[in-house]
């Protein structure tokens, strides 16, 4: 890791049953770029080597160097059973930021896509671009499994209801019985979405390789949607 600073953990608090948020503080020399990344290091391995693993930020860039990552538990994960153990004041140590998956300048509608804790670095981009007025409208496509997954919900819900130009669109791909909102994967909503806000919108897509692959396809080979506006990131 390139960089290296250690960083305490201020607060922990849990978002869903499987995701817990962790608040750092990295010292006030630390900035970021909404939608970039941290690698944290791990104890160590069997092998020796120390675990390492990269995490979104999901808050919004600050100048104290404080941050907020969401994480979710994988079966049999080491780093994210770790990180769901951490006790509140333990020192890790981190990496600088890095990544190219932020904001291009905002000139066309903006079209978010994410699943599970993939929507932290387009949270970070969201609570970074609604701090000022928003010129152009802005839709978050939100997947999830069940409602109580829905992380960050009211969040998302109280920027909806404060700008009428973002507008939140949660779907769930096991719903219960009641749900009024929108139903199956995140790539089910596509046409409508590039029907409602045209091609040339800037599209980012966060979350497993699989739907981020899926998504990319069907925007640029079936709905025409150019390459350059379609940005990635993929967790696995
Ligand atoms: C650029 C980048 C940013 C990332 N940001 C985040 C983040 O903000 N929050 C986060 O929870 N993870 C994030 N990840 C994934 C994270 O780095 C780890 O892969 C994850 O925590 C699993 O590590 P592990 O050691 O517990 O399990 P491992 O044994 O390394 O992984 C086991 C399996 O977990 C699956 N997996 C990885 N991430 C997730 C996930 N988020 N949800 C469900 N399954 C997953 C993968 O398919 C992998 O095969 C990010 C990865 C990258 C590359």
């Amino acid at each position: 890791m390139s960089t290296l600073r250690d960083a305490t953990l201020l607060r922990t608090k849990t978002l869903t049953p499987s995701v817990r948020e962790l608040t750092f503080d990295a010292g006030g020399e630390f900035r970021f770029v909404a939608g970039q990344w941290v690698n944290l290091r791990g104890p160590a391995a069997a092998s020796g080597e120390p675990l390492v693993r990269a995490y979104s930020i999901a808050s919004a860039p600050s100048d104290d160097g404080v941050y907020s990552l969401a994480v979710t538990r994988v079966t049999g994960g080491p780093m994210s059973n770790w990180l769901h153990e951490l006790s509140e004041g333990a020192r890790v140590v981190q990496s600088h930021a890095q990544g190219f998956f932020t904001l291009e300048p905002v000139v066309r509608p903006i079209v978010m896509i994410g699943t599970g804790t993939g929507v932290t670095p387009l949270r970070s981009m969201l609570l970074s671009l609604t701090s000022e007025p928003l010129d152009v409208p802005v839709t978050l496509v939100f997947g999830n499994r069940t409602e109580e997954d829905i992380l960050y919900r009211d969040d998302f819900e109280s920027l909806a209801a404060r700008l009428p130009s973002f507008t939140f669109l949660p779907t769930l791909s096991r719903a219960a019985a009641g749900w009024s909102g929108r139903a199956g994967y995140v790539q089910a909503h596509l046409a409508e979405l590039v029907e409602r806000t045209g091609k040339n919108a800037d599209f980012y897509v966060c979350g497993l390789n699989r739907m981020v692959g899926e998504v990319r396809n069907l925007l640029r080979k079936e709905l025409g949607v150019e390459r350059q506006r379609v940005h990635t990131e993929r967790y696995d």
